[in-house]
């Protein structure tokens, strides 16, 4: 059964967005259907990782009843969907949860998966997209602020009564002054799915605005994002040389 996946976090800039596309394109590139949608409407940023031109229809335009939600699907070069959100200021509009969840049933129509990338913090734009959600992705950095933050926005899902998948620690360094995995998962009570090493191929994919799945696609990054969609679709998969580049060839 299809299933709508926002990918949360507490604190800001810690890596929603990179995984959001990237854990979707891994997810596409093991046979599903999956749509990836701008819900951070405030400050969007699909458009921006991956180098969408500026749309004639956004997810804006939706949720303003300007247009129909197929009118806003568009297609990446990995053939994963993208539905962006407007840069417009003007077009910005306060979410209704209500209206974000319609439009996640609709996509569930043509996807196995639509991931959600919602903003930082708990206001009423990230709630909306919790609301929207059968299933939700903590996403933090080994870093007590962000554990800390981590840990009420898990209270807040669980007073929502969602489902927490787990949780992707991003941008580990494995570095002493990081906080041990173990800590992450005793503080927060939620498994690990999987960790993001640190990895400036991200930055090199952000400036070919791209995802890092599809510039270095044998990056650690990468092969960290394909090892956590192979979890999450309980597929036993090991990096082989050549695999993965000519299925995204195949693209
Ligand atoms: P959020 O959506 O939570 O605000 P982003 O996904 O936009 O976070 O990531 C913020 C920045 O962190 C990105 O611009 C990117 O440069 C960097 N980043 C994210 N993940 C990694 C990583 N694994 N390695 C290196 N840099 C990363
Ligand atoms: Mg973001």
């Amino acid at each position: 059964m299809a299933s709508i996946i926002t990918i949360t976090s507490g604190k800001g800039g810690v890596g929603k967005t990179t995984t959001a596309i990237n854990l979707g394109i891994a997810l596409a590139g093991f046979g599903r259907e999956v749509v990836i949608v701008d819900a951070n409407l405030s400050t969007p940023n699909i458009g921006l990782h991956l180098g969408a031109p500026i749309v004639p229809i956004s997810l804006n335009h939706v949720l303003c009843g300007e247009a129909s939600i197929s009118d806003a699907v568009y297609e990446h070069e990995s053939g994963t969907k993208i539905v962006p959100s407007s840069l417009s200021i003007k077009l910005m509009k306060t979410v209704e949860g209500e209206k974000l969840k319609e439009v996640g049933k609709k996509l569930k129509r043509i996807a196995d998966y639509v991931i959600y990338d919602s903003a930082a913090g708990l206001g009423e734009e990230a709630i909306a997209a919790m609301n929207a959600a059968d299933e939700l992705i903590i996403v933090t950095n080994p870093e007590i602020p962000a554990v800390t933050d981590a840990l009420k926005t898990s209270k807040v899902i669980n007073d929502l009564n969602k489902k927490i998948k787990g949780v992707i620690v991003t941008r580990l360094r494995n570095s002493k002054t990081e906080m041990p995995l173990k800590n992450i998962e005793e503080m927060l009570e939620l498994p690990i799915l999987g960790t993001i090493p640190e990895d400036k191929n991200i930055q090199a994919a952000i400036f070919a605005k791209n995802a890092i799945l599809c510039t270095h696609p044998k990056s650690k990054a990468s092969i960290a994002y394909k090892t956590i969609a192979a979890k999450i679709l309980g597929i036993n998969y090991k990096e082989r040389v050549g695999f993965w580049s000519r299925l995204f060839n195949s693209f």
